[in-house]
């Protein structure tokens, strides 16, 4: 840790925290962040020569772990004719093309620069589409940092939402709906009421920023019914479920036509990278067909283009998506065998390749309320207990873990291992 405390201690005096996004500063779990050097497959190193599994894997973006071969090899060719041209450039259109193909709901794509960038964009063209003002989001739900999505539940009337940021007005906020995930009868009532004036639903189709919570069966089914009755957009934002859990979208495993989808993580490969997708009508609105204006100096840039198209590639060519689930599944089988046999609380939740180990008693957690019940002080220790022993699970309660292609059925059992004996240790 002591080149990593070094690090730190230069970081703060010029990085507000010392990073550059929140999460990173282990501000949940404590102690100083650990500096990472380079990583390798399933592997990190951190600047004084520790190495970690990475079940981070950079929040998501990294399905094939890191410095993939392939992903690498794809962005030195491009570097090596230029950065960025700020014009149009063949890897563009490879994109759109390979895009479309394996995700069905997109007749059409753009590429922006992160998936916060690609929400914002939803919206606008959400709002456009439909002459519509409001949005409805769900509590726990993250979809980047655009100022009205940074808004959660206000306490008394479900439909009244407050900021959850400083620098956010009322007035933004007044425009947007919350209410909690997996409560279709809320969101029924919340249509018959509002229905006439919401442009979209936004939603996770399989919520990850709260830890995993799972749609319940009906959940997002109610949501495009209500969509469509009301001639509203509804919008998936699958900037992490999207080539997660097969070498497509989750809206085509949940069969479920969004009109709407955002994009981001591992379409780039690790590279800055988000994407709006949706059929031909809606995103013939964008400038400059429509007038609905949407632009980016890097949008489309060759690097990050080259980095995705690898990446999604070789994620149709390996088809890791079986293998990643039973590592998970292992792992959570053994945590949750374990548990039982002690009657413990805390409860692994997986679903294909990303599993959240809760430190709650509720067996099923559903939305943001329940997972509010997680122990986050017991989190924090498991976290550093992890960390010490070589494993980098991600630094908050309320987050996903990844499997990637290039992890391990021994190094899963490890981390299985080590998980166990913390909980004999301390729960
Ligand atoms: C990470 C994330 C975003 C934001 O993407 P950035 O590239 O960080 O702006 C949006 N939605 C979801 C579901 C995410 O997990």
């Amino acid at each position: 840790m002591k080149n990593s405390k070094k690090l730190f201690k230069r970081a703060v005096k010029h990085i507000p925290g010392g990073v550059n996004s929140p999460v990173r500063s282990f501000k949940s779990v404590g102690g100083s962040p650990v500096y990472i050097e380079s990583g390798k497959g399933s592997k990190i190193y951190d600047v004084d020569g520790k190495e970690y599994i990475d079940f981070c894997g950079s929040w998501g973006p990294l399905a094939l772990g890191h410095a993939h071969p392939d992903v690498v090899n794809a962005v030195c060719s491009a570097s090596r004719n230029g950065l960025s041209f700020g014009t149009c450039n063949p890897l563009e259109v490879e994109m759109a093309e390979l895009f479309c193909k394996m995700v069905p709901c997109a007749d059409m794509v753009r590429m922006v620069n992160s998936g916060t960038e690609a929400v914002m964009t939803a919206l606008r063209l959400a709002r456009a589409f439909t002459g519509k003002t409001h949005i409805l989001k769900f509590d726990g739900c993250y979809h980047g940092h655009t100022d009205c999505l940074l808004s959660s539940a206000g306490s008394g009337l479900l439909t009244n939402s407050i900021p959850s940021s400083a620098g956010v007005t009322q007035k933004v906020i007044s425009e947007v709906i919350t209410t909690p995930y997996n409560r279709p009868a809320a969101v029924k009532n919340i249509f018959r009421k509002d229905g006439n004036k919401i442009a979209a639903v936004i939603v996770e189709p399989v919520a990850g920023n709260m830890g995993l919570v799972m749609p319940e069966k009906g959940f997002l089914e109610t949501l495009r019914e209500l969509c469509s009755e009301y001639e509203t957009c509804l919008i998936f934002d699958e900037v992490i479920t999207g080539f997660r859990f097969h070498a497509g979208s989750y809206a085509t495993l949940a069969r479920i036509n969004p009109d709407i989808s955002v994009f981001g993580k591992i379409i780039g490969g690790g590279m800055p990278i988000g994407a709006i997708a949706a059929g031909r009508k809606v995103m013939e609105m964008l400038a400059p067909l429509g007038n609905v204006y949407q632009a980016g100096t890097l949008s489309g840039n060759p690097v990050a283009l080259a980095a995705g198209i690898a990446t999604l590639k070789t994620l149709r060519k390996l088809n890791p998506y079986h293998k990643m689930a039973e590592l998970a599944e292992n792992f959570a089988m053994k945590i949750n065998s374990f548990a039982q046999e002690r009657g413990l609380g805390v409860h692994c939740a997986v679903y294909g390749g990303v599993f959240t180990l809760f430190f709650s008693s509720k067996k099923s957690l559903k939305n943001l309320e329940d997972v509010k019940t997680c122990n986050t002080a017991l989190f924090a220790e498991y976290f550093k207990f992890m960390l010490q022993r070589g494993f980098y699970i991600s630094p908050s309660q309320f987050e996903l873990n990844f499997v990637s292609a290039a992890h391990t059925m021994d190094e899963i059992n490890a981390a299985a291992e080590a998980s166990v004996e913390f909980l004999s240790i301390r729960t």
